[in-house]
């Protein structure tokens, strides 16, 4: 059969079309809603993850528009799929973390995945205020900021991000991560996952997102982006002072060298497996973790021969301790700064690097020292833990609060004492006082109350959770609705 003249330009005719069609989508170098309009300037091949802060934060703020619209319900719909997401890649998320940033151990990082998909809270954290009379109602709701700029530590990448992700979503907000250069590849697998999350529960794409390249300049200019309001600092001094110093609205979860005190009324056995459990979670990387002891010079002895029996070593050599100090800080001057390669590392690699032969259930290396020595004044996050003697209660508190510096962040106790337990924690007036319990009990381990990885020590909020992430909105209605 032969075709028509007229069939034959038909067919050509649609040809040429869907050419032109395809040629058109290969024009199109991305698909990213953020400020290249397709053509791909902004050099962002895949969504969520953006080469340029401005990109970055323009499709956090079309999420934060889609996610506006969506009910409560919904918004917990999104907060229901990311805790599934974050039980179903516990492991892989920790695998990836320890390989990536060489610290930690990748057990204690699943426990503290488990922890964030069980027990952050989500949208319920959110209340309201009403007060209702003769004048009508009058209610205090929680609304959210927009898009937050959240900084994340290489000490706890991707568990921070999950538990953010749960507290700024369900107050509604959506998130740019600003991580550690040290960890955007175990941050990018994490932000890519509450995005599946997020999209499989039918909530908008980009609701969180994050850099290709994270660096120190981005986080700056982040910090600083003109549609950023608020700002969630999760790391040391420098990160904690530049948020703070932005003028924005700026929560700071800042450095911590939290002291415990152990006093002749405790249960020594029960402290000194507390301590050596507490300081030995994920190698000691945790900020509230344990970082130096201060025991009354009478139980002093009984809880170093306990602390043994629980896996630590204790470094009595001199010249030994002297090595270890030099092995694990560096000096520049007056400037002490970590060793990085010792950072979250199990205490047999820090034994071996001084020449110590450990078994392999040493968890911890315990030595005495004075409240001066660079061990125990640093905050070190390495299973060491440096003892100070002192001869009573009243000389612990002081040495103690001396020790955690002013952070106000953590600080623990083992006594039965009641008035001393209650006087410790007036004097030292930290976000987290533990007593009688390792430090991570803080976090709901073990205990009560709802965990997080951003305690906001220095800025006073205390453990964020959803309601940290939002801000107070008065609606009033005059005259009605009040049925007292
Ligand atoms: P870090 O301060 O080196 O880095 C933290 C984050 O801040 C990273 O994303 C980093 O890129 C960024 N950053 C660092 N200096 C900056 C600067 N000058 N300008 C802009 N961005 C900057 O800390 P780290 O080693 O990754 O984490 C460990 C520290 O974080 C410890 O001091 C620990 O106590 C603290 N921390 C605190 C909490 C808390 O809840 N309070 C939780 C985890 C870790």
């Amino acid at each position: 059969m032969e075709a028509s003249t007229e069939l034959v330009q038909e067919i050509v005719a649609k040809i040429m079309k869907e050419m032109s069609k395809t040629e058109s989508v290969a024009e199109k170098k991305c698909d990213c809603s953020g400020g290249c309009k397709g053509n791909g300037s902004c050099k962002n091949n895949e969504d969520y993850i953006f080469s340029d802060v401005d990109s970055a934060v323009a499709a956090a703020k079309q999420a934060y528009k889609e996610l506006k619209k969506l009910s409560i319900k919904e918004r917990e719909n999104i907060i229901h799929k990311i805790r599934e997401k974050c039980l179903t890649y516990a492991e892989r998320l920790s695998v990836m973390a320890v390989d990536e940033t060489g610290m930690g151990r990748v057990e204690d990082k699943i426990t503290k995945h488990l922890l964030v998909a069980e027990k952050t809270p989500g949208t319920e954290d959110l209340t309201t205020t009403a007060w209702s009379g003769d004048g009508g109602l009058t209610l205090v709701e929680q609304g959210p900021f927009g898009v937050i700029a959240a900084i994340t530590p290489s000490t706890n990448p991707t568990a921070t991000v999950f538990c953010n992700s749960i507290g700024m979503i369900a107050a509604g907000n959506s998130v740019v991560f600003a991580p550690h250069p040290g960890a955007k590849e175990c941050t990018k697998f994490a932000v890519k996952l509450v995005n599946e999350a997020s999209i499989e529960a039918g909530g908008p794409k980009n609701i969180v997102v994050t850099f290709d390249k994270p660096s120190i300049e981005i986080t700056s200019a982040l910090m600083n982006h003109k549609d950023i309001p608020f700002i969630s600092a999760t790391g040391g001094p420098g990160v904690v002072k530049q948020a703070c110093s932005s003028g924005k609205r700026a929560i700071g979860a800042g450095a911590g060298n939290p002291p415990v005190i152990v006093d002749e009324t405790a249960d020594i056995k029960a402290a000194a497996r507390d301590i050596i459990d507490g300081a030995t979670f994920d190698n000691n990387l945790p900020c509230i973790a344990e970082k130096e002891i201060v025991a009354v010079e009478e139980i002093c002895d009984e809880l170093v021969e306990e602390m043994q029996k629980n896996g630590a070593y204790l470094l009595e050599d001199p010249e030994l301790i002297k090595k270890l100090v030099n092995t694990v800080l560096i000096r520049k001057g007056d400037k002490v700064t970590l060793n990085r390669k010792f950072v979250g590392r199990d205490a047999k690699v820090i034994l071996d690097a001084i020449g110590v032969y450990a078994e392999d259930s040493v968890r911890c290396i315990i030595f005495k020292g004075c409240k001066k020595h660079l061990l125990i004044v640093e905050e070190l996050m390495m299973p060491i833990l440096g003892i100070v003697t002192v001869k009573d209660f009243e000389e612990a508190v002081e040495v103690a609060v001396e020790l955690e510096h002013g952070n106000r962040h953590s600080a623990h106790m083992h006594s039965k004492n009641i008035d001393r337990l209650t006087y410790f924690a007036r004097e030292v007036d930290t976000a987290i006082f533990v007593k009688n319990a390792p430090s991570y009990s803080a976090l709901g381990v073990g205990a009560e109350g709802y965990p997080t990885f951003t305690i906001a020590s220095k800025t006073g909020e205390g453990l964020s959770s959803a309601k940290t992430f939002t801000k107070a909105r008065r609606c009033v209605l005059k005259d009605s609705l009040s049925i007292k």
